[in-house]
């Protein structure tokens, strides 16, 4: 047998169907050639001893906007490539990145540019493309997006969007009561894009249509979504609303961003137990900042200026009842799974697969990464029982280490 590329051995592989308390991993090229038990008469070019940490799928981030200085809606492709080589650091092997509602001129432009980023095959995490986050967002559940850039979905400029940059999306988050907005779900799905529902205030009904029409996934649940509300015409009556409709379809899967403060620990209970194993995603949405230091002062878009403070993200400001209030998430992919682990109590194995194989499920990319088999790309991670990364494979190049090996 020719020699493999890797060997990293003397772990604990979480497998895509099993927990092999000491196995091992061979890659050879991109992909994961095998795993088992027994590594003795495998040669390999090059080995890792895993010291008996955890080799897990890499982890997989459908919902970020930046990380230290980087912003994936502002930044240039030479800053962005920096950027992917730190979520290598956190375990994150493919990353979506997050813009958030602006000028079409401006969403373009940068669209543009980051297409030259995914084709970098070099460097750190694999930018997969990117999620539109708005600007076709209700008014109502607008959260952290500013109110002058919000639109309705008009045909002339979903058409310019996809004819000039529709290969760079993956995902578009939308509000489904807007008017157009079936129409655009529709158009998405003939563009290979998952729709996904979110800020939104709809009714039943509406997120109901939606899914029909192909929407598929939920941007940060709880998060400016409406559980349900009372009728405006006929008091104490209550009227379900889009939460309800994505918990009823098993079709939809459904993002948690992994902070307790946006999101409070019974909710990932709560969606661990009512929908399907492959329909719960975890995600960061997190901002520049993450991954830097606490205390950590930065400005964003309006020139306002902010500091890190564990996983969040707080704004500095004279006046004191507005000084140090939260205003975005600051998370990184492998402390937001230790959360989960902890909130939902999942073994680690089911709380891993939040981060890989099921944003990999809702990209349709199941087939070629977000579990470790044979035959899938070589998108691993090594790393301690806390999720603290250590090694970081993307499609078998070493992306990132933090070891020294044998
Ligand atoms: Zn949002
Ligand atoms: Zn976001």
């Amino acid at each position: 047998m020719s020699k493999a590329d890797w060997l990293i051995y003397n772990g604990q592989v979480l497998a895509e169907t099993c927990l092999l308390p000491r196995g091992f991993v061979c890659l050879q090229g991109e992909r994961i050639a095998s795993l088992g038990e027994d590594w003795r008469g495998i040669e390999a070019r090059r080995r890792i001893d895993a010291g008996g940490r955890l080799i897990g799928p890499g982890f997989i981030d459908l919902h970020t906007h930046g990380i230290a200085d980087v912003d994936f809606l502002q930044s240039d492709p030479e800053s962005v490539l920096r950027g992917l080589s730190l979520y290598a650091s956190f375990g994150v092997t493919r990353v979506l990145g997050s813009t958030y509602a602006n000028q079409y001129e401006t969403i373009i432009a940068q669209l543009h540019r980051l297409r030259s980023v995914m084709q970098d095959r070099e460097r750190g995490a694999l930018l997969h493309g990117v999620h539109l986050e708005g600007p076709w967002l209700s008014p109502r559940c607008r959260g952290g997006h500013e109110l002058e850039y919000l639109r309705t979905p008009e045909r002339q400029d979903v058409e310019r969007i996809l004819g000039e940059v529709g290969d760079v999306i993956r995902t578009v988050t939308f509000s489904p009561e807007l008017p157009g907005a079936l129409w655009l779900t529709e158009r998405l799905c003939l563009a290979g894009i998952v729709p996904v529902l979110g800020h939104t205030a709809a009714s039943f009904e509406e997120a109901e249509q939606a899914i029909r029409a192909g929407a598929r996934h939920v941007t940060h649940m709880y998060e400016a979504t409406i559980g349900y509300r009372e009728s405006e015409v006929q008091p104490l009556v209550m009227l379900p609303g889009m939460e309800t409709a994505v918990l009823l379809e098993d079709a939809v899967s459904i993002e948690l961003i992994g902070c307790p403060l946006h999101v409070p620990p019974p909710f990932f209970r709560f969606l661990d137990k009512v929908k399907p194993r492959d329909k719960k995603v975890i995600v960061t949405d997190s901002l520049v900042g993450t991954g830097m230091p606490d205390g950590s002062v930065l400005s964003i878009k309006g020139g306002r200026q902010i500091y890190v403070d564990q996983g969040v993200l707080r704004l500095i400001d004279k006046d004191p009842a507005v000084n140090g209030n939260f205003c975005g998430s600051a998370i990184t992919m492998n402390v937001a799974l230790r959360r989960l682990r902890e909130y939902a109590r999942l073994s680690t194995a089911d709380a891993v697969r939040w981060g890989s194989l099921n944003p990999a499920t809702t990209l349709g990319l199941q087939r070629e990464t977000g579990s470790l088999l044979a035959g899938k790309l070589a998108d691993l991670v090594i790393m301690d029982e806390d999720f603290n990364v250590e090694t970081t494979f993307v499609k078998g190049r070493l992306a990132y280490q933090n070891r020294t090996e044998t």
